[in-house]
């Protein structure tokens, strides 16, 4: 069958300039590695752009503006907002637009980068083709009032052709001359916008796809510690989508998520404040309800199909439940109370959790 592309919705000018990077990143910048090598302050340019211009995105158009999960000094708002734009991933008020109605409707039409209309559509089909009618600016009203912001918003495209492609240029042009300038455009500049747009694109697609559910398989966000490390550390998806203002995103003090520790170190230098967090025993009640929902879902899928299971590993998976049953109970009505709860009986809760996911995947590969 041939493939049918809707000509009359290309956005040309998104396509033309993707199109673009991804040849230059692909053909020019290796072609130049061969030919002239790569020195110690290329490399570092290269480093220090992907890194500015990374974390632009997921500390400031993301975790700061997006989701306002903490508050930040008009330094951090600047630095973040000239090297996001540095990312050319459009400016922060189209960005957020985008990304707050993507966590509202998630897997639903309204969905910018709805994963239902499949992997290359969430990854960047939704960047190549218009949605027409264009969805209208208005749920970023609060950040209309930041005049940085707006003053973004107005020079994006140019701040990101001068500060993330004129400047690397010329810095290697001071470095060494016209092969200098050749690698800062071709390396720190095309090359590295190539790289973190793609990891800023799988988000959208991978993390919708592969990895794990243990927070809410109510939506298709994952959970995968491989794109953590591709991603400054937003690859925990899945935690991300069922606590949204939370500024960590890798909860876990040993998660790989370097925004959350940048953030942390903002805060202790006073350029960060208000830092938001959800309390430990609201994350571990998702994490068992989420494991009693699948648990219910599982067994009526059995009583259902007929097959017989083993009456052990049954057993296992129904004593899971009852107990499962009563933490959850008795930590609905602490956080009721607003009593504590102590540290030990939330670890016992949160493995017991785990357990019993363990003990449904065992489930059918036991016949009796
Ligand atoms: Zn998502
Ligand atoms: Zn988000």
């Amino acid at each position: 069958m041939p493939l049918r592309v809707p000509y009359k919705r290309v956005d040309w000018i998104n396509t033309g300039f993707l199109l673009t990077v991804t040849l230059t990143a692909l053909i020019a910048a290796p072609w130049y590695l061969w030919k002239h090598g790569m020195s110690g302050f290329l490399a570092g340019m290269f480093v220090f752009y992907s890194i500015a211009t990374g974390m632009s995105i997921t500390l400031g158009y993301h975790r700061l503006f997006s989701h306002l999960s903490f508050k930040a000094k008009w330094p951090v708002r600047f630095f973040t907002l000239v090297f996001g734009a540095c990312a050319f991933e459009n400016s922060v008020l189209n960005w957020a637009s985008d990304h707050r109605r993507h966590h509202k409707h998630v897997d639903d039409d309204d969905d910018p980068y709805n994963i239902n209309n499949g992997f290359f559509w969430a990854h960047i089909g939704w960047i190549l083709f218009k949605v027409l009618p264009e969805p209208p600016l208005d749920n970023v009203a609060d950040l209309r009032k930041d005049k940085l912001v707006m003053w973004q918003h107005r020079w994006d495209k140019l701040i990101a052709m001068v500060v993330g492609l004129a400047l690397p240029a010329a810095l290697g042009y001071w470095h060494s001359g016209a092969v200098g300038a050749l690698g800062g455009f071709l390396i720190a500049g095309a090359l590295r916008v190539f790289v973190v747009q793609q990891c800023t694109f799988f988000i959208n697609s991978l993390c919708h796809t592969i990895g794990r559910q243990p927070y809410s398989s109510k939506n298709s966000a994952r959970d995968s510690t491989v794109m953590a490390f591709l991603t400054f550390g937003e690859g925990y998806h899945n935690f991300h989508h069922a606590f949204q203002h939370d500024y960590r995103n890798g909860v876990k003090p040993w998660n790989f998520d370097p925004t959350k520790w940048a953030i942390w170190l903002l805060s202790k230098l006073g350029l960060a404040s208000d830092l938001r967090t959800v309390p430990e025993p609201k994350i571990i009640l998702a994490e068992i309800a989420e494991a009693r929902r699948r648990a219910d879902e599982h067994l009526a899928q059995i009583t259902q199909s007929g097959v017989s299971v083993c009456e052990k590993a049954l057993a296992t998976v129904h004593d899971l439940q009852e107990r499962l049953a009563a933490a959850y109970h008795e930590l609905e009505a602490a956080m009721a109370a607003k009593a504590e709860t102590s540290r030990q009986a939330l670890s016992r809760w949160r493995k017991e959790a785990r357990e019993l996911l363990d003990a449904l995947s065992r489930l059918d590969l036991q016949p009796a």
